[in-house]
């Protein structure tokens, strides 16, 4: 295998070590603010809840005195928004709901369902301990604990913790613009009709922009574009003055790339790169101005894989994400799997569980330019680069779909 093969671990840690990530913030409102990435840490500035609280609706006492004996007198109410005013008197008892702020000098709840009431006596039928029911002041956030880390991209739950710390608004980093197109005189727009048996309808962009959708960055569509010198060059310098980033695909495979190859030389630095996946070998990787440029393979599994494991992490690294590697699962290979040694496959497959054990096997065919085999999958088939065929039973490494292509 020659030297210019990059294996994918370079591959990705070639493009993050010259990506530095977008700087320019903004805030942006909490309903704004889903699948966006804090700008900065975020710190409570009060405690959750602020007060000590009902866990449950029944009634607030003092545990030492919950003596199914001796009757506790309820001498008022403490519902959420309105609490109970003045201190607990001795042999007493409030009625309380849940979310109700505990009454001064009470330290428990017990629940409705364990005590008989008669007019305004109850007796306790169950054991109470001192804190049993009750939701401790901070017992969620303390006052200045770090809850949020920059580079979060923020999720519902998020969202809901900033909201429950009184905050509407939140410093994000801008989103990114990434301009999109694809190549090739055989491609026709989905909805035209095809004139010709060499013609086929473009998909890869279709399935591209869902994919960038799922990462919530700004995409500037510039549509088809022919296998044409001018029509190239037009599309990349329209996309490099507005773009953080280029995703491209076909025109990269050999005997193809020299169009691609013309232009970029007289536009920027691009290298041709052979990355040791399959699918997915060839891929161009460069700078074009002030924009990165990426152009994948035209087989749509091939644009489609190499989107999710490389493009993916470089544009969430780029737009100042924390970046944590996808997760992968150890499973069992239901059937014999065919590998070659040389390149890191990205087999379609489906796991499920059995006898407590996750087993694994590819689905449809294997080829890069059917795509309906990742329609049918759940997973991929991670099978390391310098591993060979694989017999049924043995490990193997599975990384369930994420949020790209589920
Ligand atoms: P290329 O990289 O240009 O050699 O293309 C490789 C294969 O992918 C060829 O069979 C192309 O017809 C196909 N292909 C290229 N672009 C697209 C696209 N946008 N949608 C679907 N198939 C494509
Ligand atoms: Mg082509």
């Amino acid at each position: 295998m020659s030297d210019s093969w990059l294996s994918v671990a370079d591959a990705l840690a070639t493009m993050q070590g010259q990506i530095q990530p977008v700087q320019e913030t903004e805030e942006v409102h909490l309903q704004d603010a889903l699948d966006r990435v804090l700008a900065e840490p975020v710190c409570a500035n009060m405690d959750v809840p602020g007060y000590d609280n009902s866990a449950m609706d029944g009634y607030a006492l003092r545990a030492a005195e919950a003596d199914s004996d001796k009757p506790l007198t309820v001498v008022g109410t403490a519902l959420a928004g309105h609490p109970f005013n003045g201190e607990l008197p001795a042999q007493s008892c409030v009625r309380i709901m849940t979310g109700a702020q505990m009454p001064v000098a009470s330290d428990a709840v017990i629940m409705q369902e364990q005590v008989q009431r008669e007019g305004d006596l109850i007796r306790c039928q169950a054991p109470v301990g001192t804190g049993d029911n009750v939701r401790l002041k901070g017992c969620d956030i303390r006052q200045n604990d770090m809850i949020l880390q920059q580079g979060q991209r923020l999720t519902p739950t998020h969202i809901g913790l900033l909201a429950s710390l009184g905050m509407d608004q939140v410093r994000v980093l801008r989103r990114l613009r990434v301009a999109l197109f694809s190549n090739g005189d055989e491609l026709v727009l989905p909805g035209e009709p095809l004139h010709s048996p060499s013609q086929i309808y473009d998909s890869n962009r279709f399935t591209l922009h869902a994919m960038l959708q799922r990462l919530n960055v700004d995409v500037l569509d510039l549509g088809l574009i022919a296998d044409d010198r001018e029509a190239l060059e037009n599309a990349f310098q329209q996309a490099m003055r507005s773009a953080d980033i280029i995703i491209s695909s076909a025109g990269v495979s050999v005997g193809e790339a020299d169009y691609t190859k013309d232009i970029m030389a007289s536009l920027g630095q691009i290298g041709f790169w052979k990355i040791a996946m399959k699918p997915g070998k060839p891929f161009a990787f460069g700078r074009l101005g002030q924009a990165w440029f990426c152009g994948l393979p035209g087989n749509p599994v091939a644009a489609l894989v190499t989107m999710d494991q490389i493009v993916q992490p470089m544009l969430r690294h780029l737009a100042g994400e924390s970046v944590t590697p996808p997760v992968q699962l150890q499973a069992r290979a239901t059937s014999p799997i065919k590998k070659r040694p040389g390149r890191m496959d990205f087999q379609r497959g489906r796991f499920s569980q059995r006898d407590g054990e996750l087993w694994a096997e590819p689905v449809g065919s294997q080829s890069s330019a059917v795509l309906t085999s990742v329609a049918q999958a759940n997973c991929f088939l991670v099978l390391e680069q310098e591993r060979g065929p694989i017999a049924a039973g043995e490990s193997i490494t599975i990384q369930p779909f994420d949020c790209l292509l589920t």
